[in-house]
C-alpha cells in the first residue's frame, strides 16, 4: 500500500456563488504548487455564512473544479459540520481571557468613533474603539442574561503581551513580522455566527494539518491575524504562498459579480479547460 505525501495544499472557496475566473486561478495555482511538491491538494468548504452560502454552489465548485482537470485525495471539508471544533478553539481564548462580549451595533460604532474625533483603520475597516472592553463583568452578564446579542471580539493587546514577538513565511515575499495590532479587537465569534472567517480558517488550516496555504494577496494582512491565532492556540505553523490576483483587460480585479466570467458560463460558450487555464495565465504559474 502506498502512503499518502505528507505535504498537504488546499484551495477553500466560499460557496457564495458559482466560481469565477479569479477562483480558477486561484483553485490551479494551488493545485500546480502541490504537484510540483508531489503534495496532496484537498478542498475546504467555507460555508459558515449561511445566509450567504449555499449547498447548489458547493456542488457547482466541484463540478467546476473536476471539469477543469483538478482532483482532491480526501472528502472535502465543509465547515457548517464542524462548528464545535470552533467552538473550542474560543473555549481556549476563554480560559485565557482573551475575548471580550461586545454588544456594539455597528451604528455604536460609528457614534463612538465621531465623537472621539479618531478613526484609526486598518485592513478591514474602522478599528473597534473599545467601548465594551471597558464593561465589567457585571456588566456583561447582566447584558447577557437580559438577552442582548453579542460578538466575542479578541483583546489583542493581552495576546500581544502572551506571544511577544512573532513571524511567518510567505514564499514570495520571505520571512515576515507579524503585525496583527493593525486590525485591532477583531471579532472572532459573529453576532449570527458563532465562528468568524479568521478563526475557522486558522483552525482548519491546523486540523487539515496544511503544510504550505495558498491564497490570493487580498488575504495577505489577514495572516498576520492567523498567524497570532495559532500562537496562542498552539497550533503548528505552516508557510503561505500569497500569490497575485488576477485582472480583466481593464484592469478590474475579477470578482463574483462578474457574472460573464463565471466558468460555467465560459464552459457554456464552449471554452474548454485549457482556454481557462491559458486564460488565467497558467503557464505562467511559479
Ligand atoms: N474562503 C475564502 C474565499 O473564498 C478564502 C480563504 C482562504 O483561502 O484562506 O475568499
Amino acid at each position: 500500500m502506498t502512503s499518502l505525501p505528507s505535504q498537504i495544499f488546499r484551495f477553500a472557496p466560499s460557496p457564495s456563488g458559482h466560481l469565477h475566473l479569479g477562483h480558477a486561478y486561484s483553485a490551479l495555482f494551488s493545485w500546480t504548487q502541490a504537484q510540483k511538491h508531489n503534495a496532496q491538494f484537498i478542498l475546504r468548504i467555507e460555508d459558515i455564512d449561511t445566509t450567504r452560502c449555499r449547498k447548489e454552489y458547493a456542488d457547482a465548485i466541484y463540478e467546476d473544479l473536476s471539469w477543469l482537470g483538478l482532483n482532491w485525495t480526501k472528502p472535502p471539508r465543509i465547515q457548517s459540520e464542524h462548528t464545535e471544533d470552533y467552538d473550542q478553539a474560543l473555549i481556549k481564548l476563554k480560559e485565557q481571557d482573551l475575548l471580550y462580549p461586545c454588544f456594539c451595533t455597528r451604528k455604536d460604532i460609528q457614534n463612538e468613533v465621531r465623537q472621539s474625533n479618531r478613526a484609526p483603520h486598518g485592513p478591514d475597516g474602522l478599528i473597534y474603539p473599545g467601548t465594551c472592553k471597558n464593561l465589567s463583568l457585571s456588566q456583561r452578564e447582566e447584558r447577557i442574561a437580559q438577552g442582548e446579542s453579542y460578538a466575542l471580539r479578541l483583546n489583542m493587546a493581552r495576546a500581544r503581551t502572551l506571544t511577544g514577538e512573532l513571524y511567518w513565511l510567505d514564499e514570495r515575499e520571505g520571512n515576515i513580522k507579524a503585525t496583527p495590532e493593525i486590525f485591532g479587537d477583531v471579532v472572532l465569534a459573529r453576532k449570527d455566527i458563532h465562528t468568524s472567517y479568521h478563526l475557522s480558517v486558522t483552525v482548519d488550516d491546523a486540523l487539515q494539518n496544511i503544510s504550505c496555504i495558498t491564497r490570493g494577496t487580498d488575504l495577505f494582512e489577514a495572516t498576520h491575524i492567523h498567524r497570532l491565532l495559532q500562537a496562542v492556540l498552539k497550533l503548528p505553523v505552516p508557510t503561505w504562498h500569497h500569490h497575485e490576483l488576477i485582472h480583466d483587460e481593464e484592469g478590474n480585479r475579477l470578482a463574483k459579480r462578474h457574472n460573464s466570467l463565471a466558468i460555467r458560463e465560459l464552459r457554456g460558450q464552449g471554452k474548454s479547460p485549457e482556454d481557462i487555464k491559458e486564460m488565467v495565465g497558467i503557464k505562467n504559474l511559479s
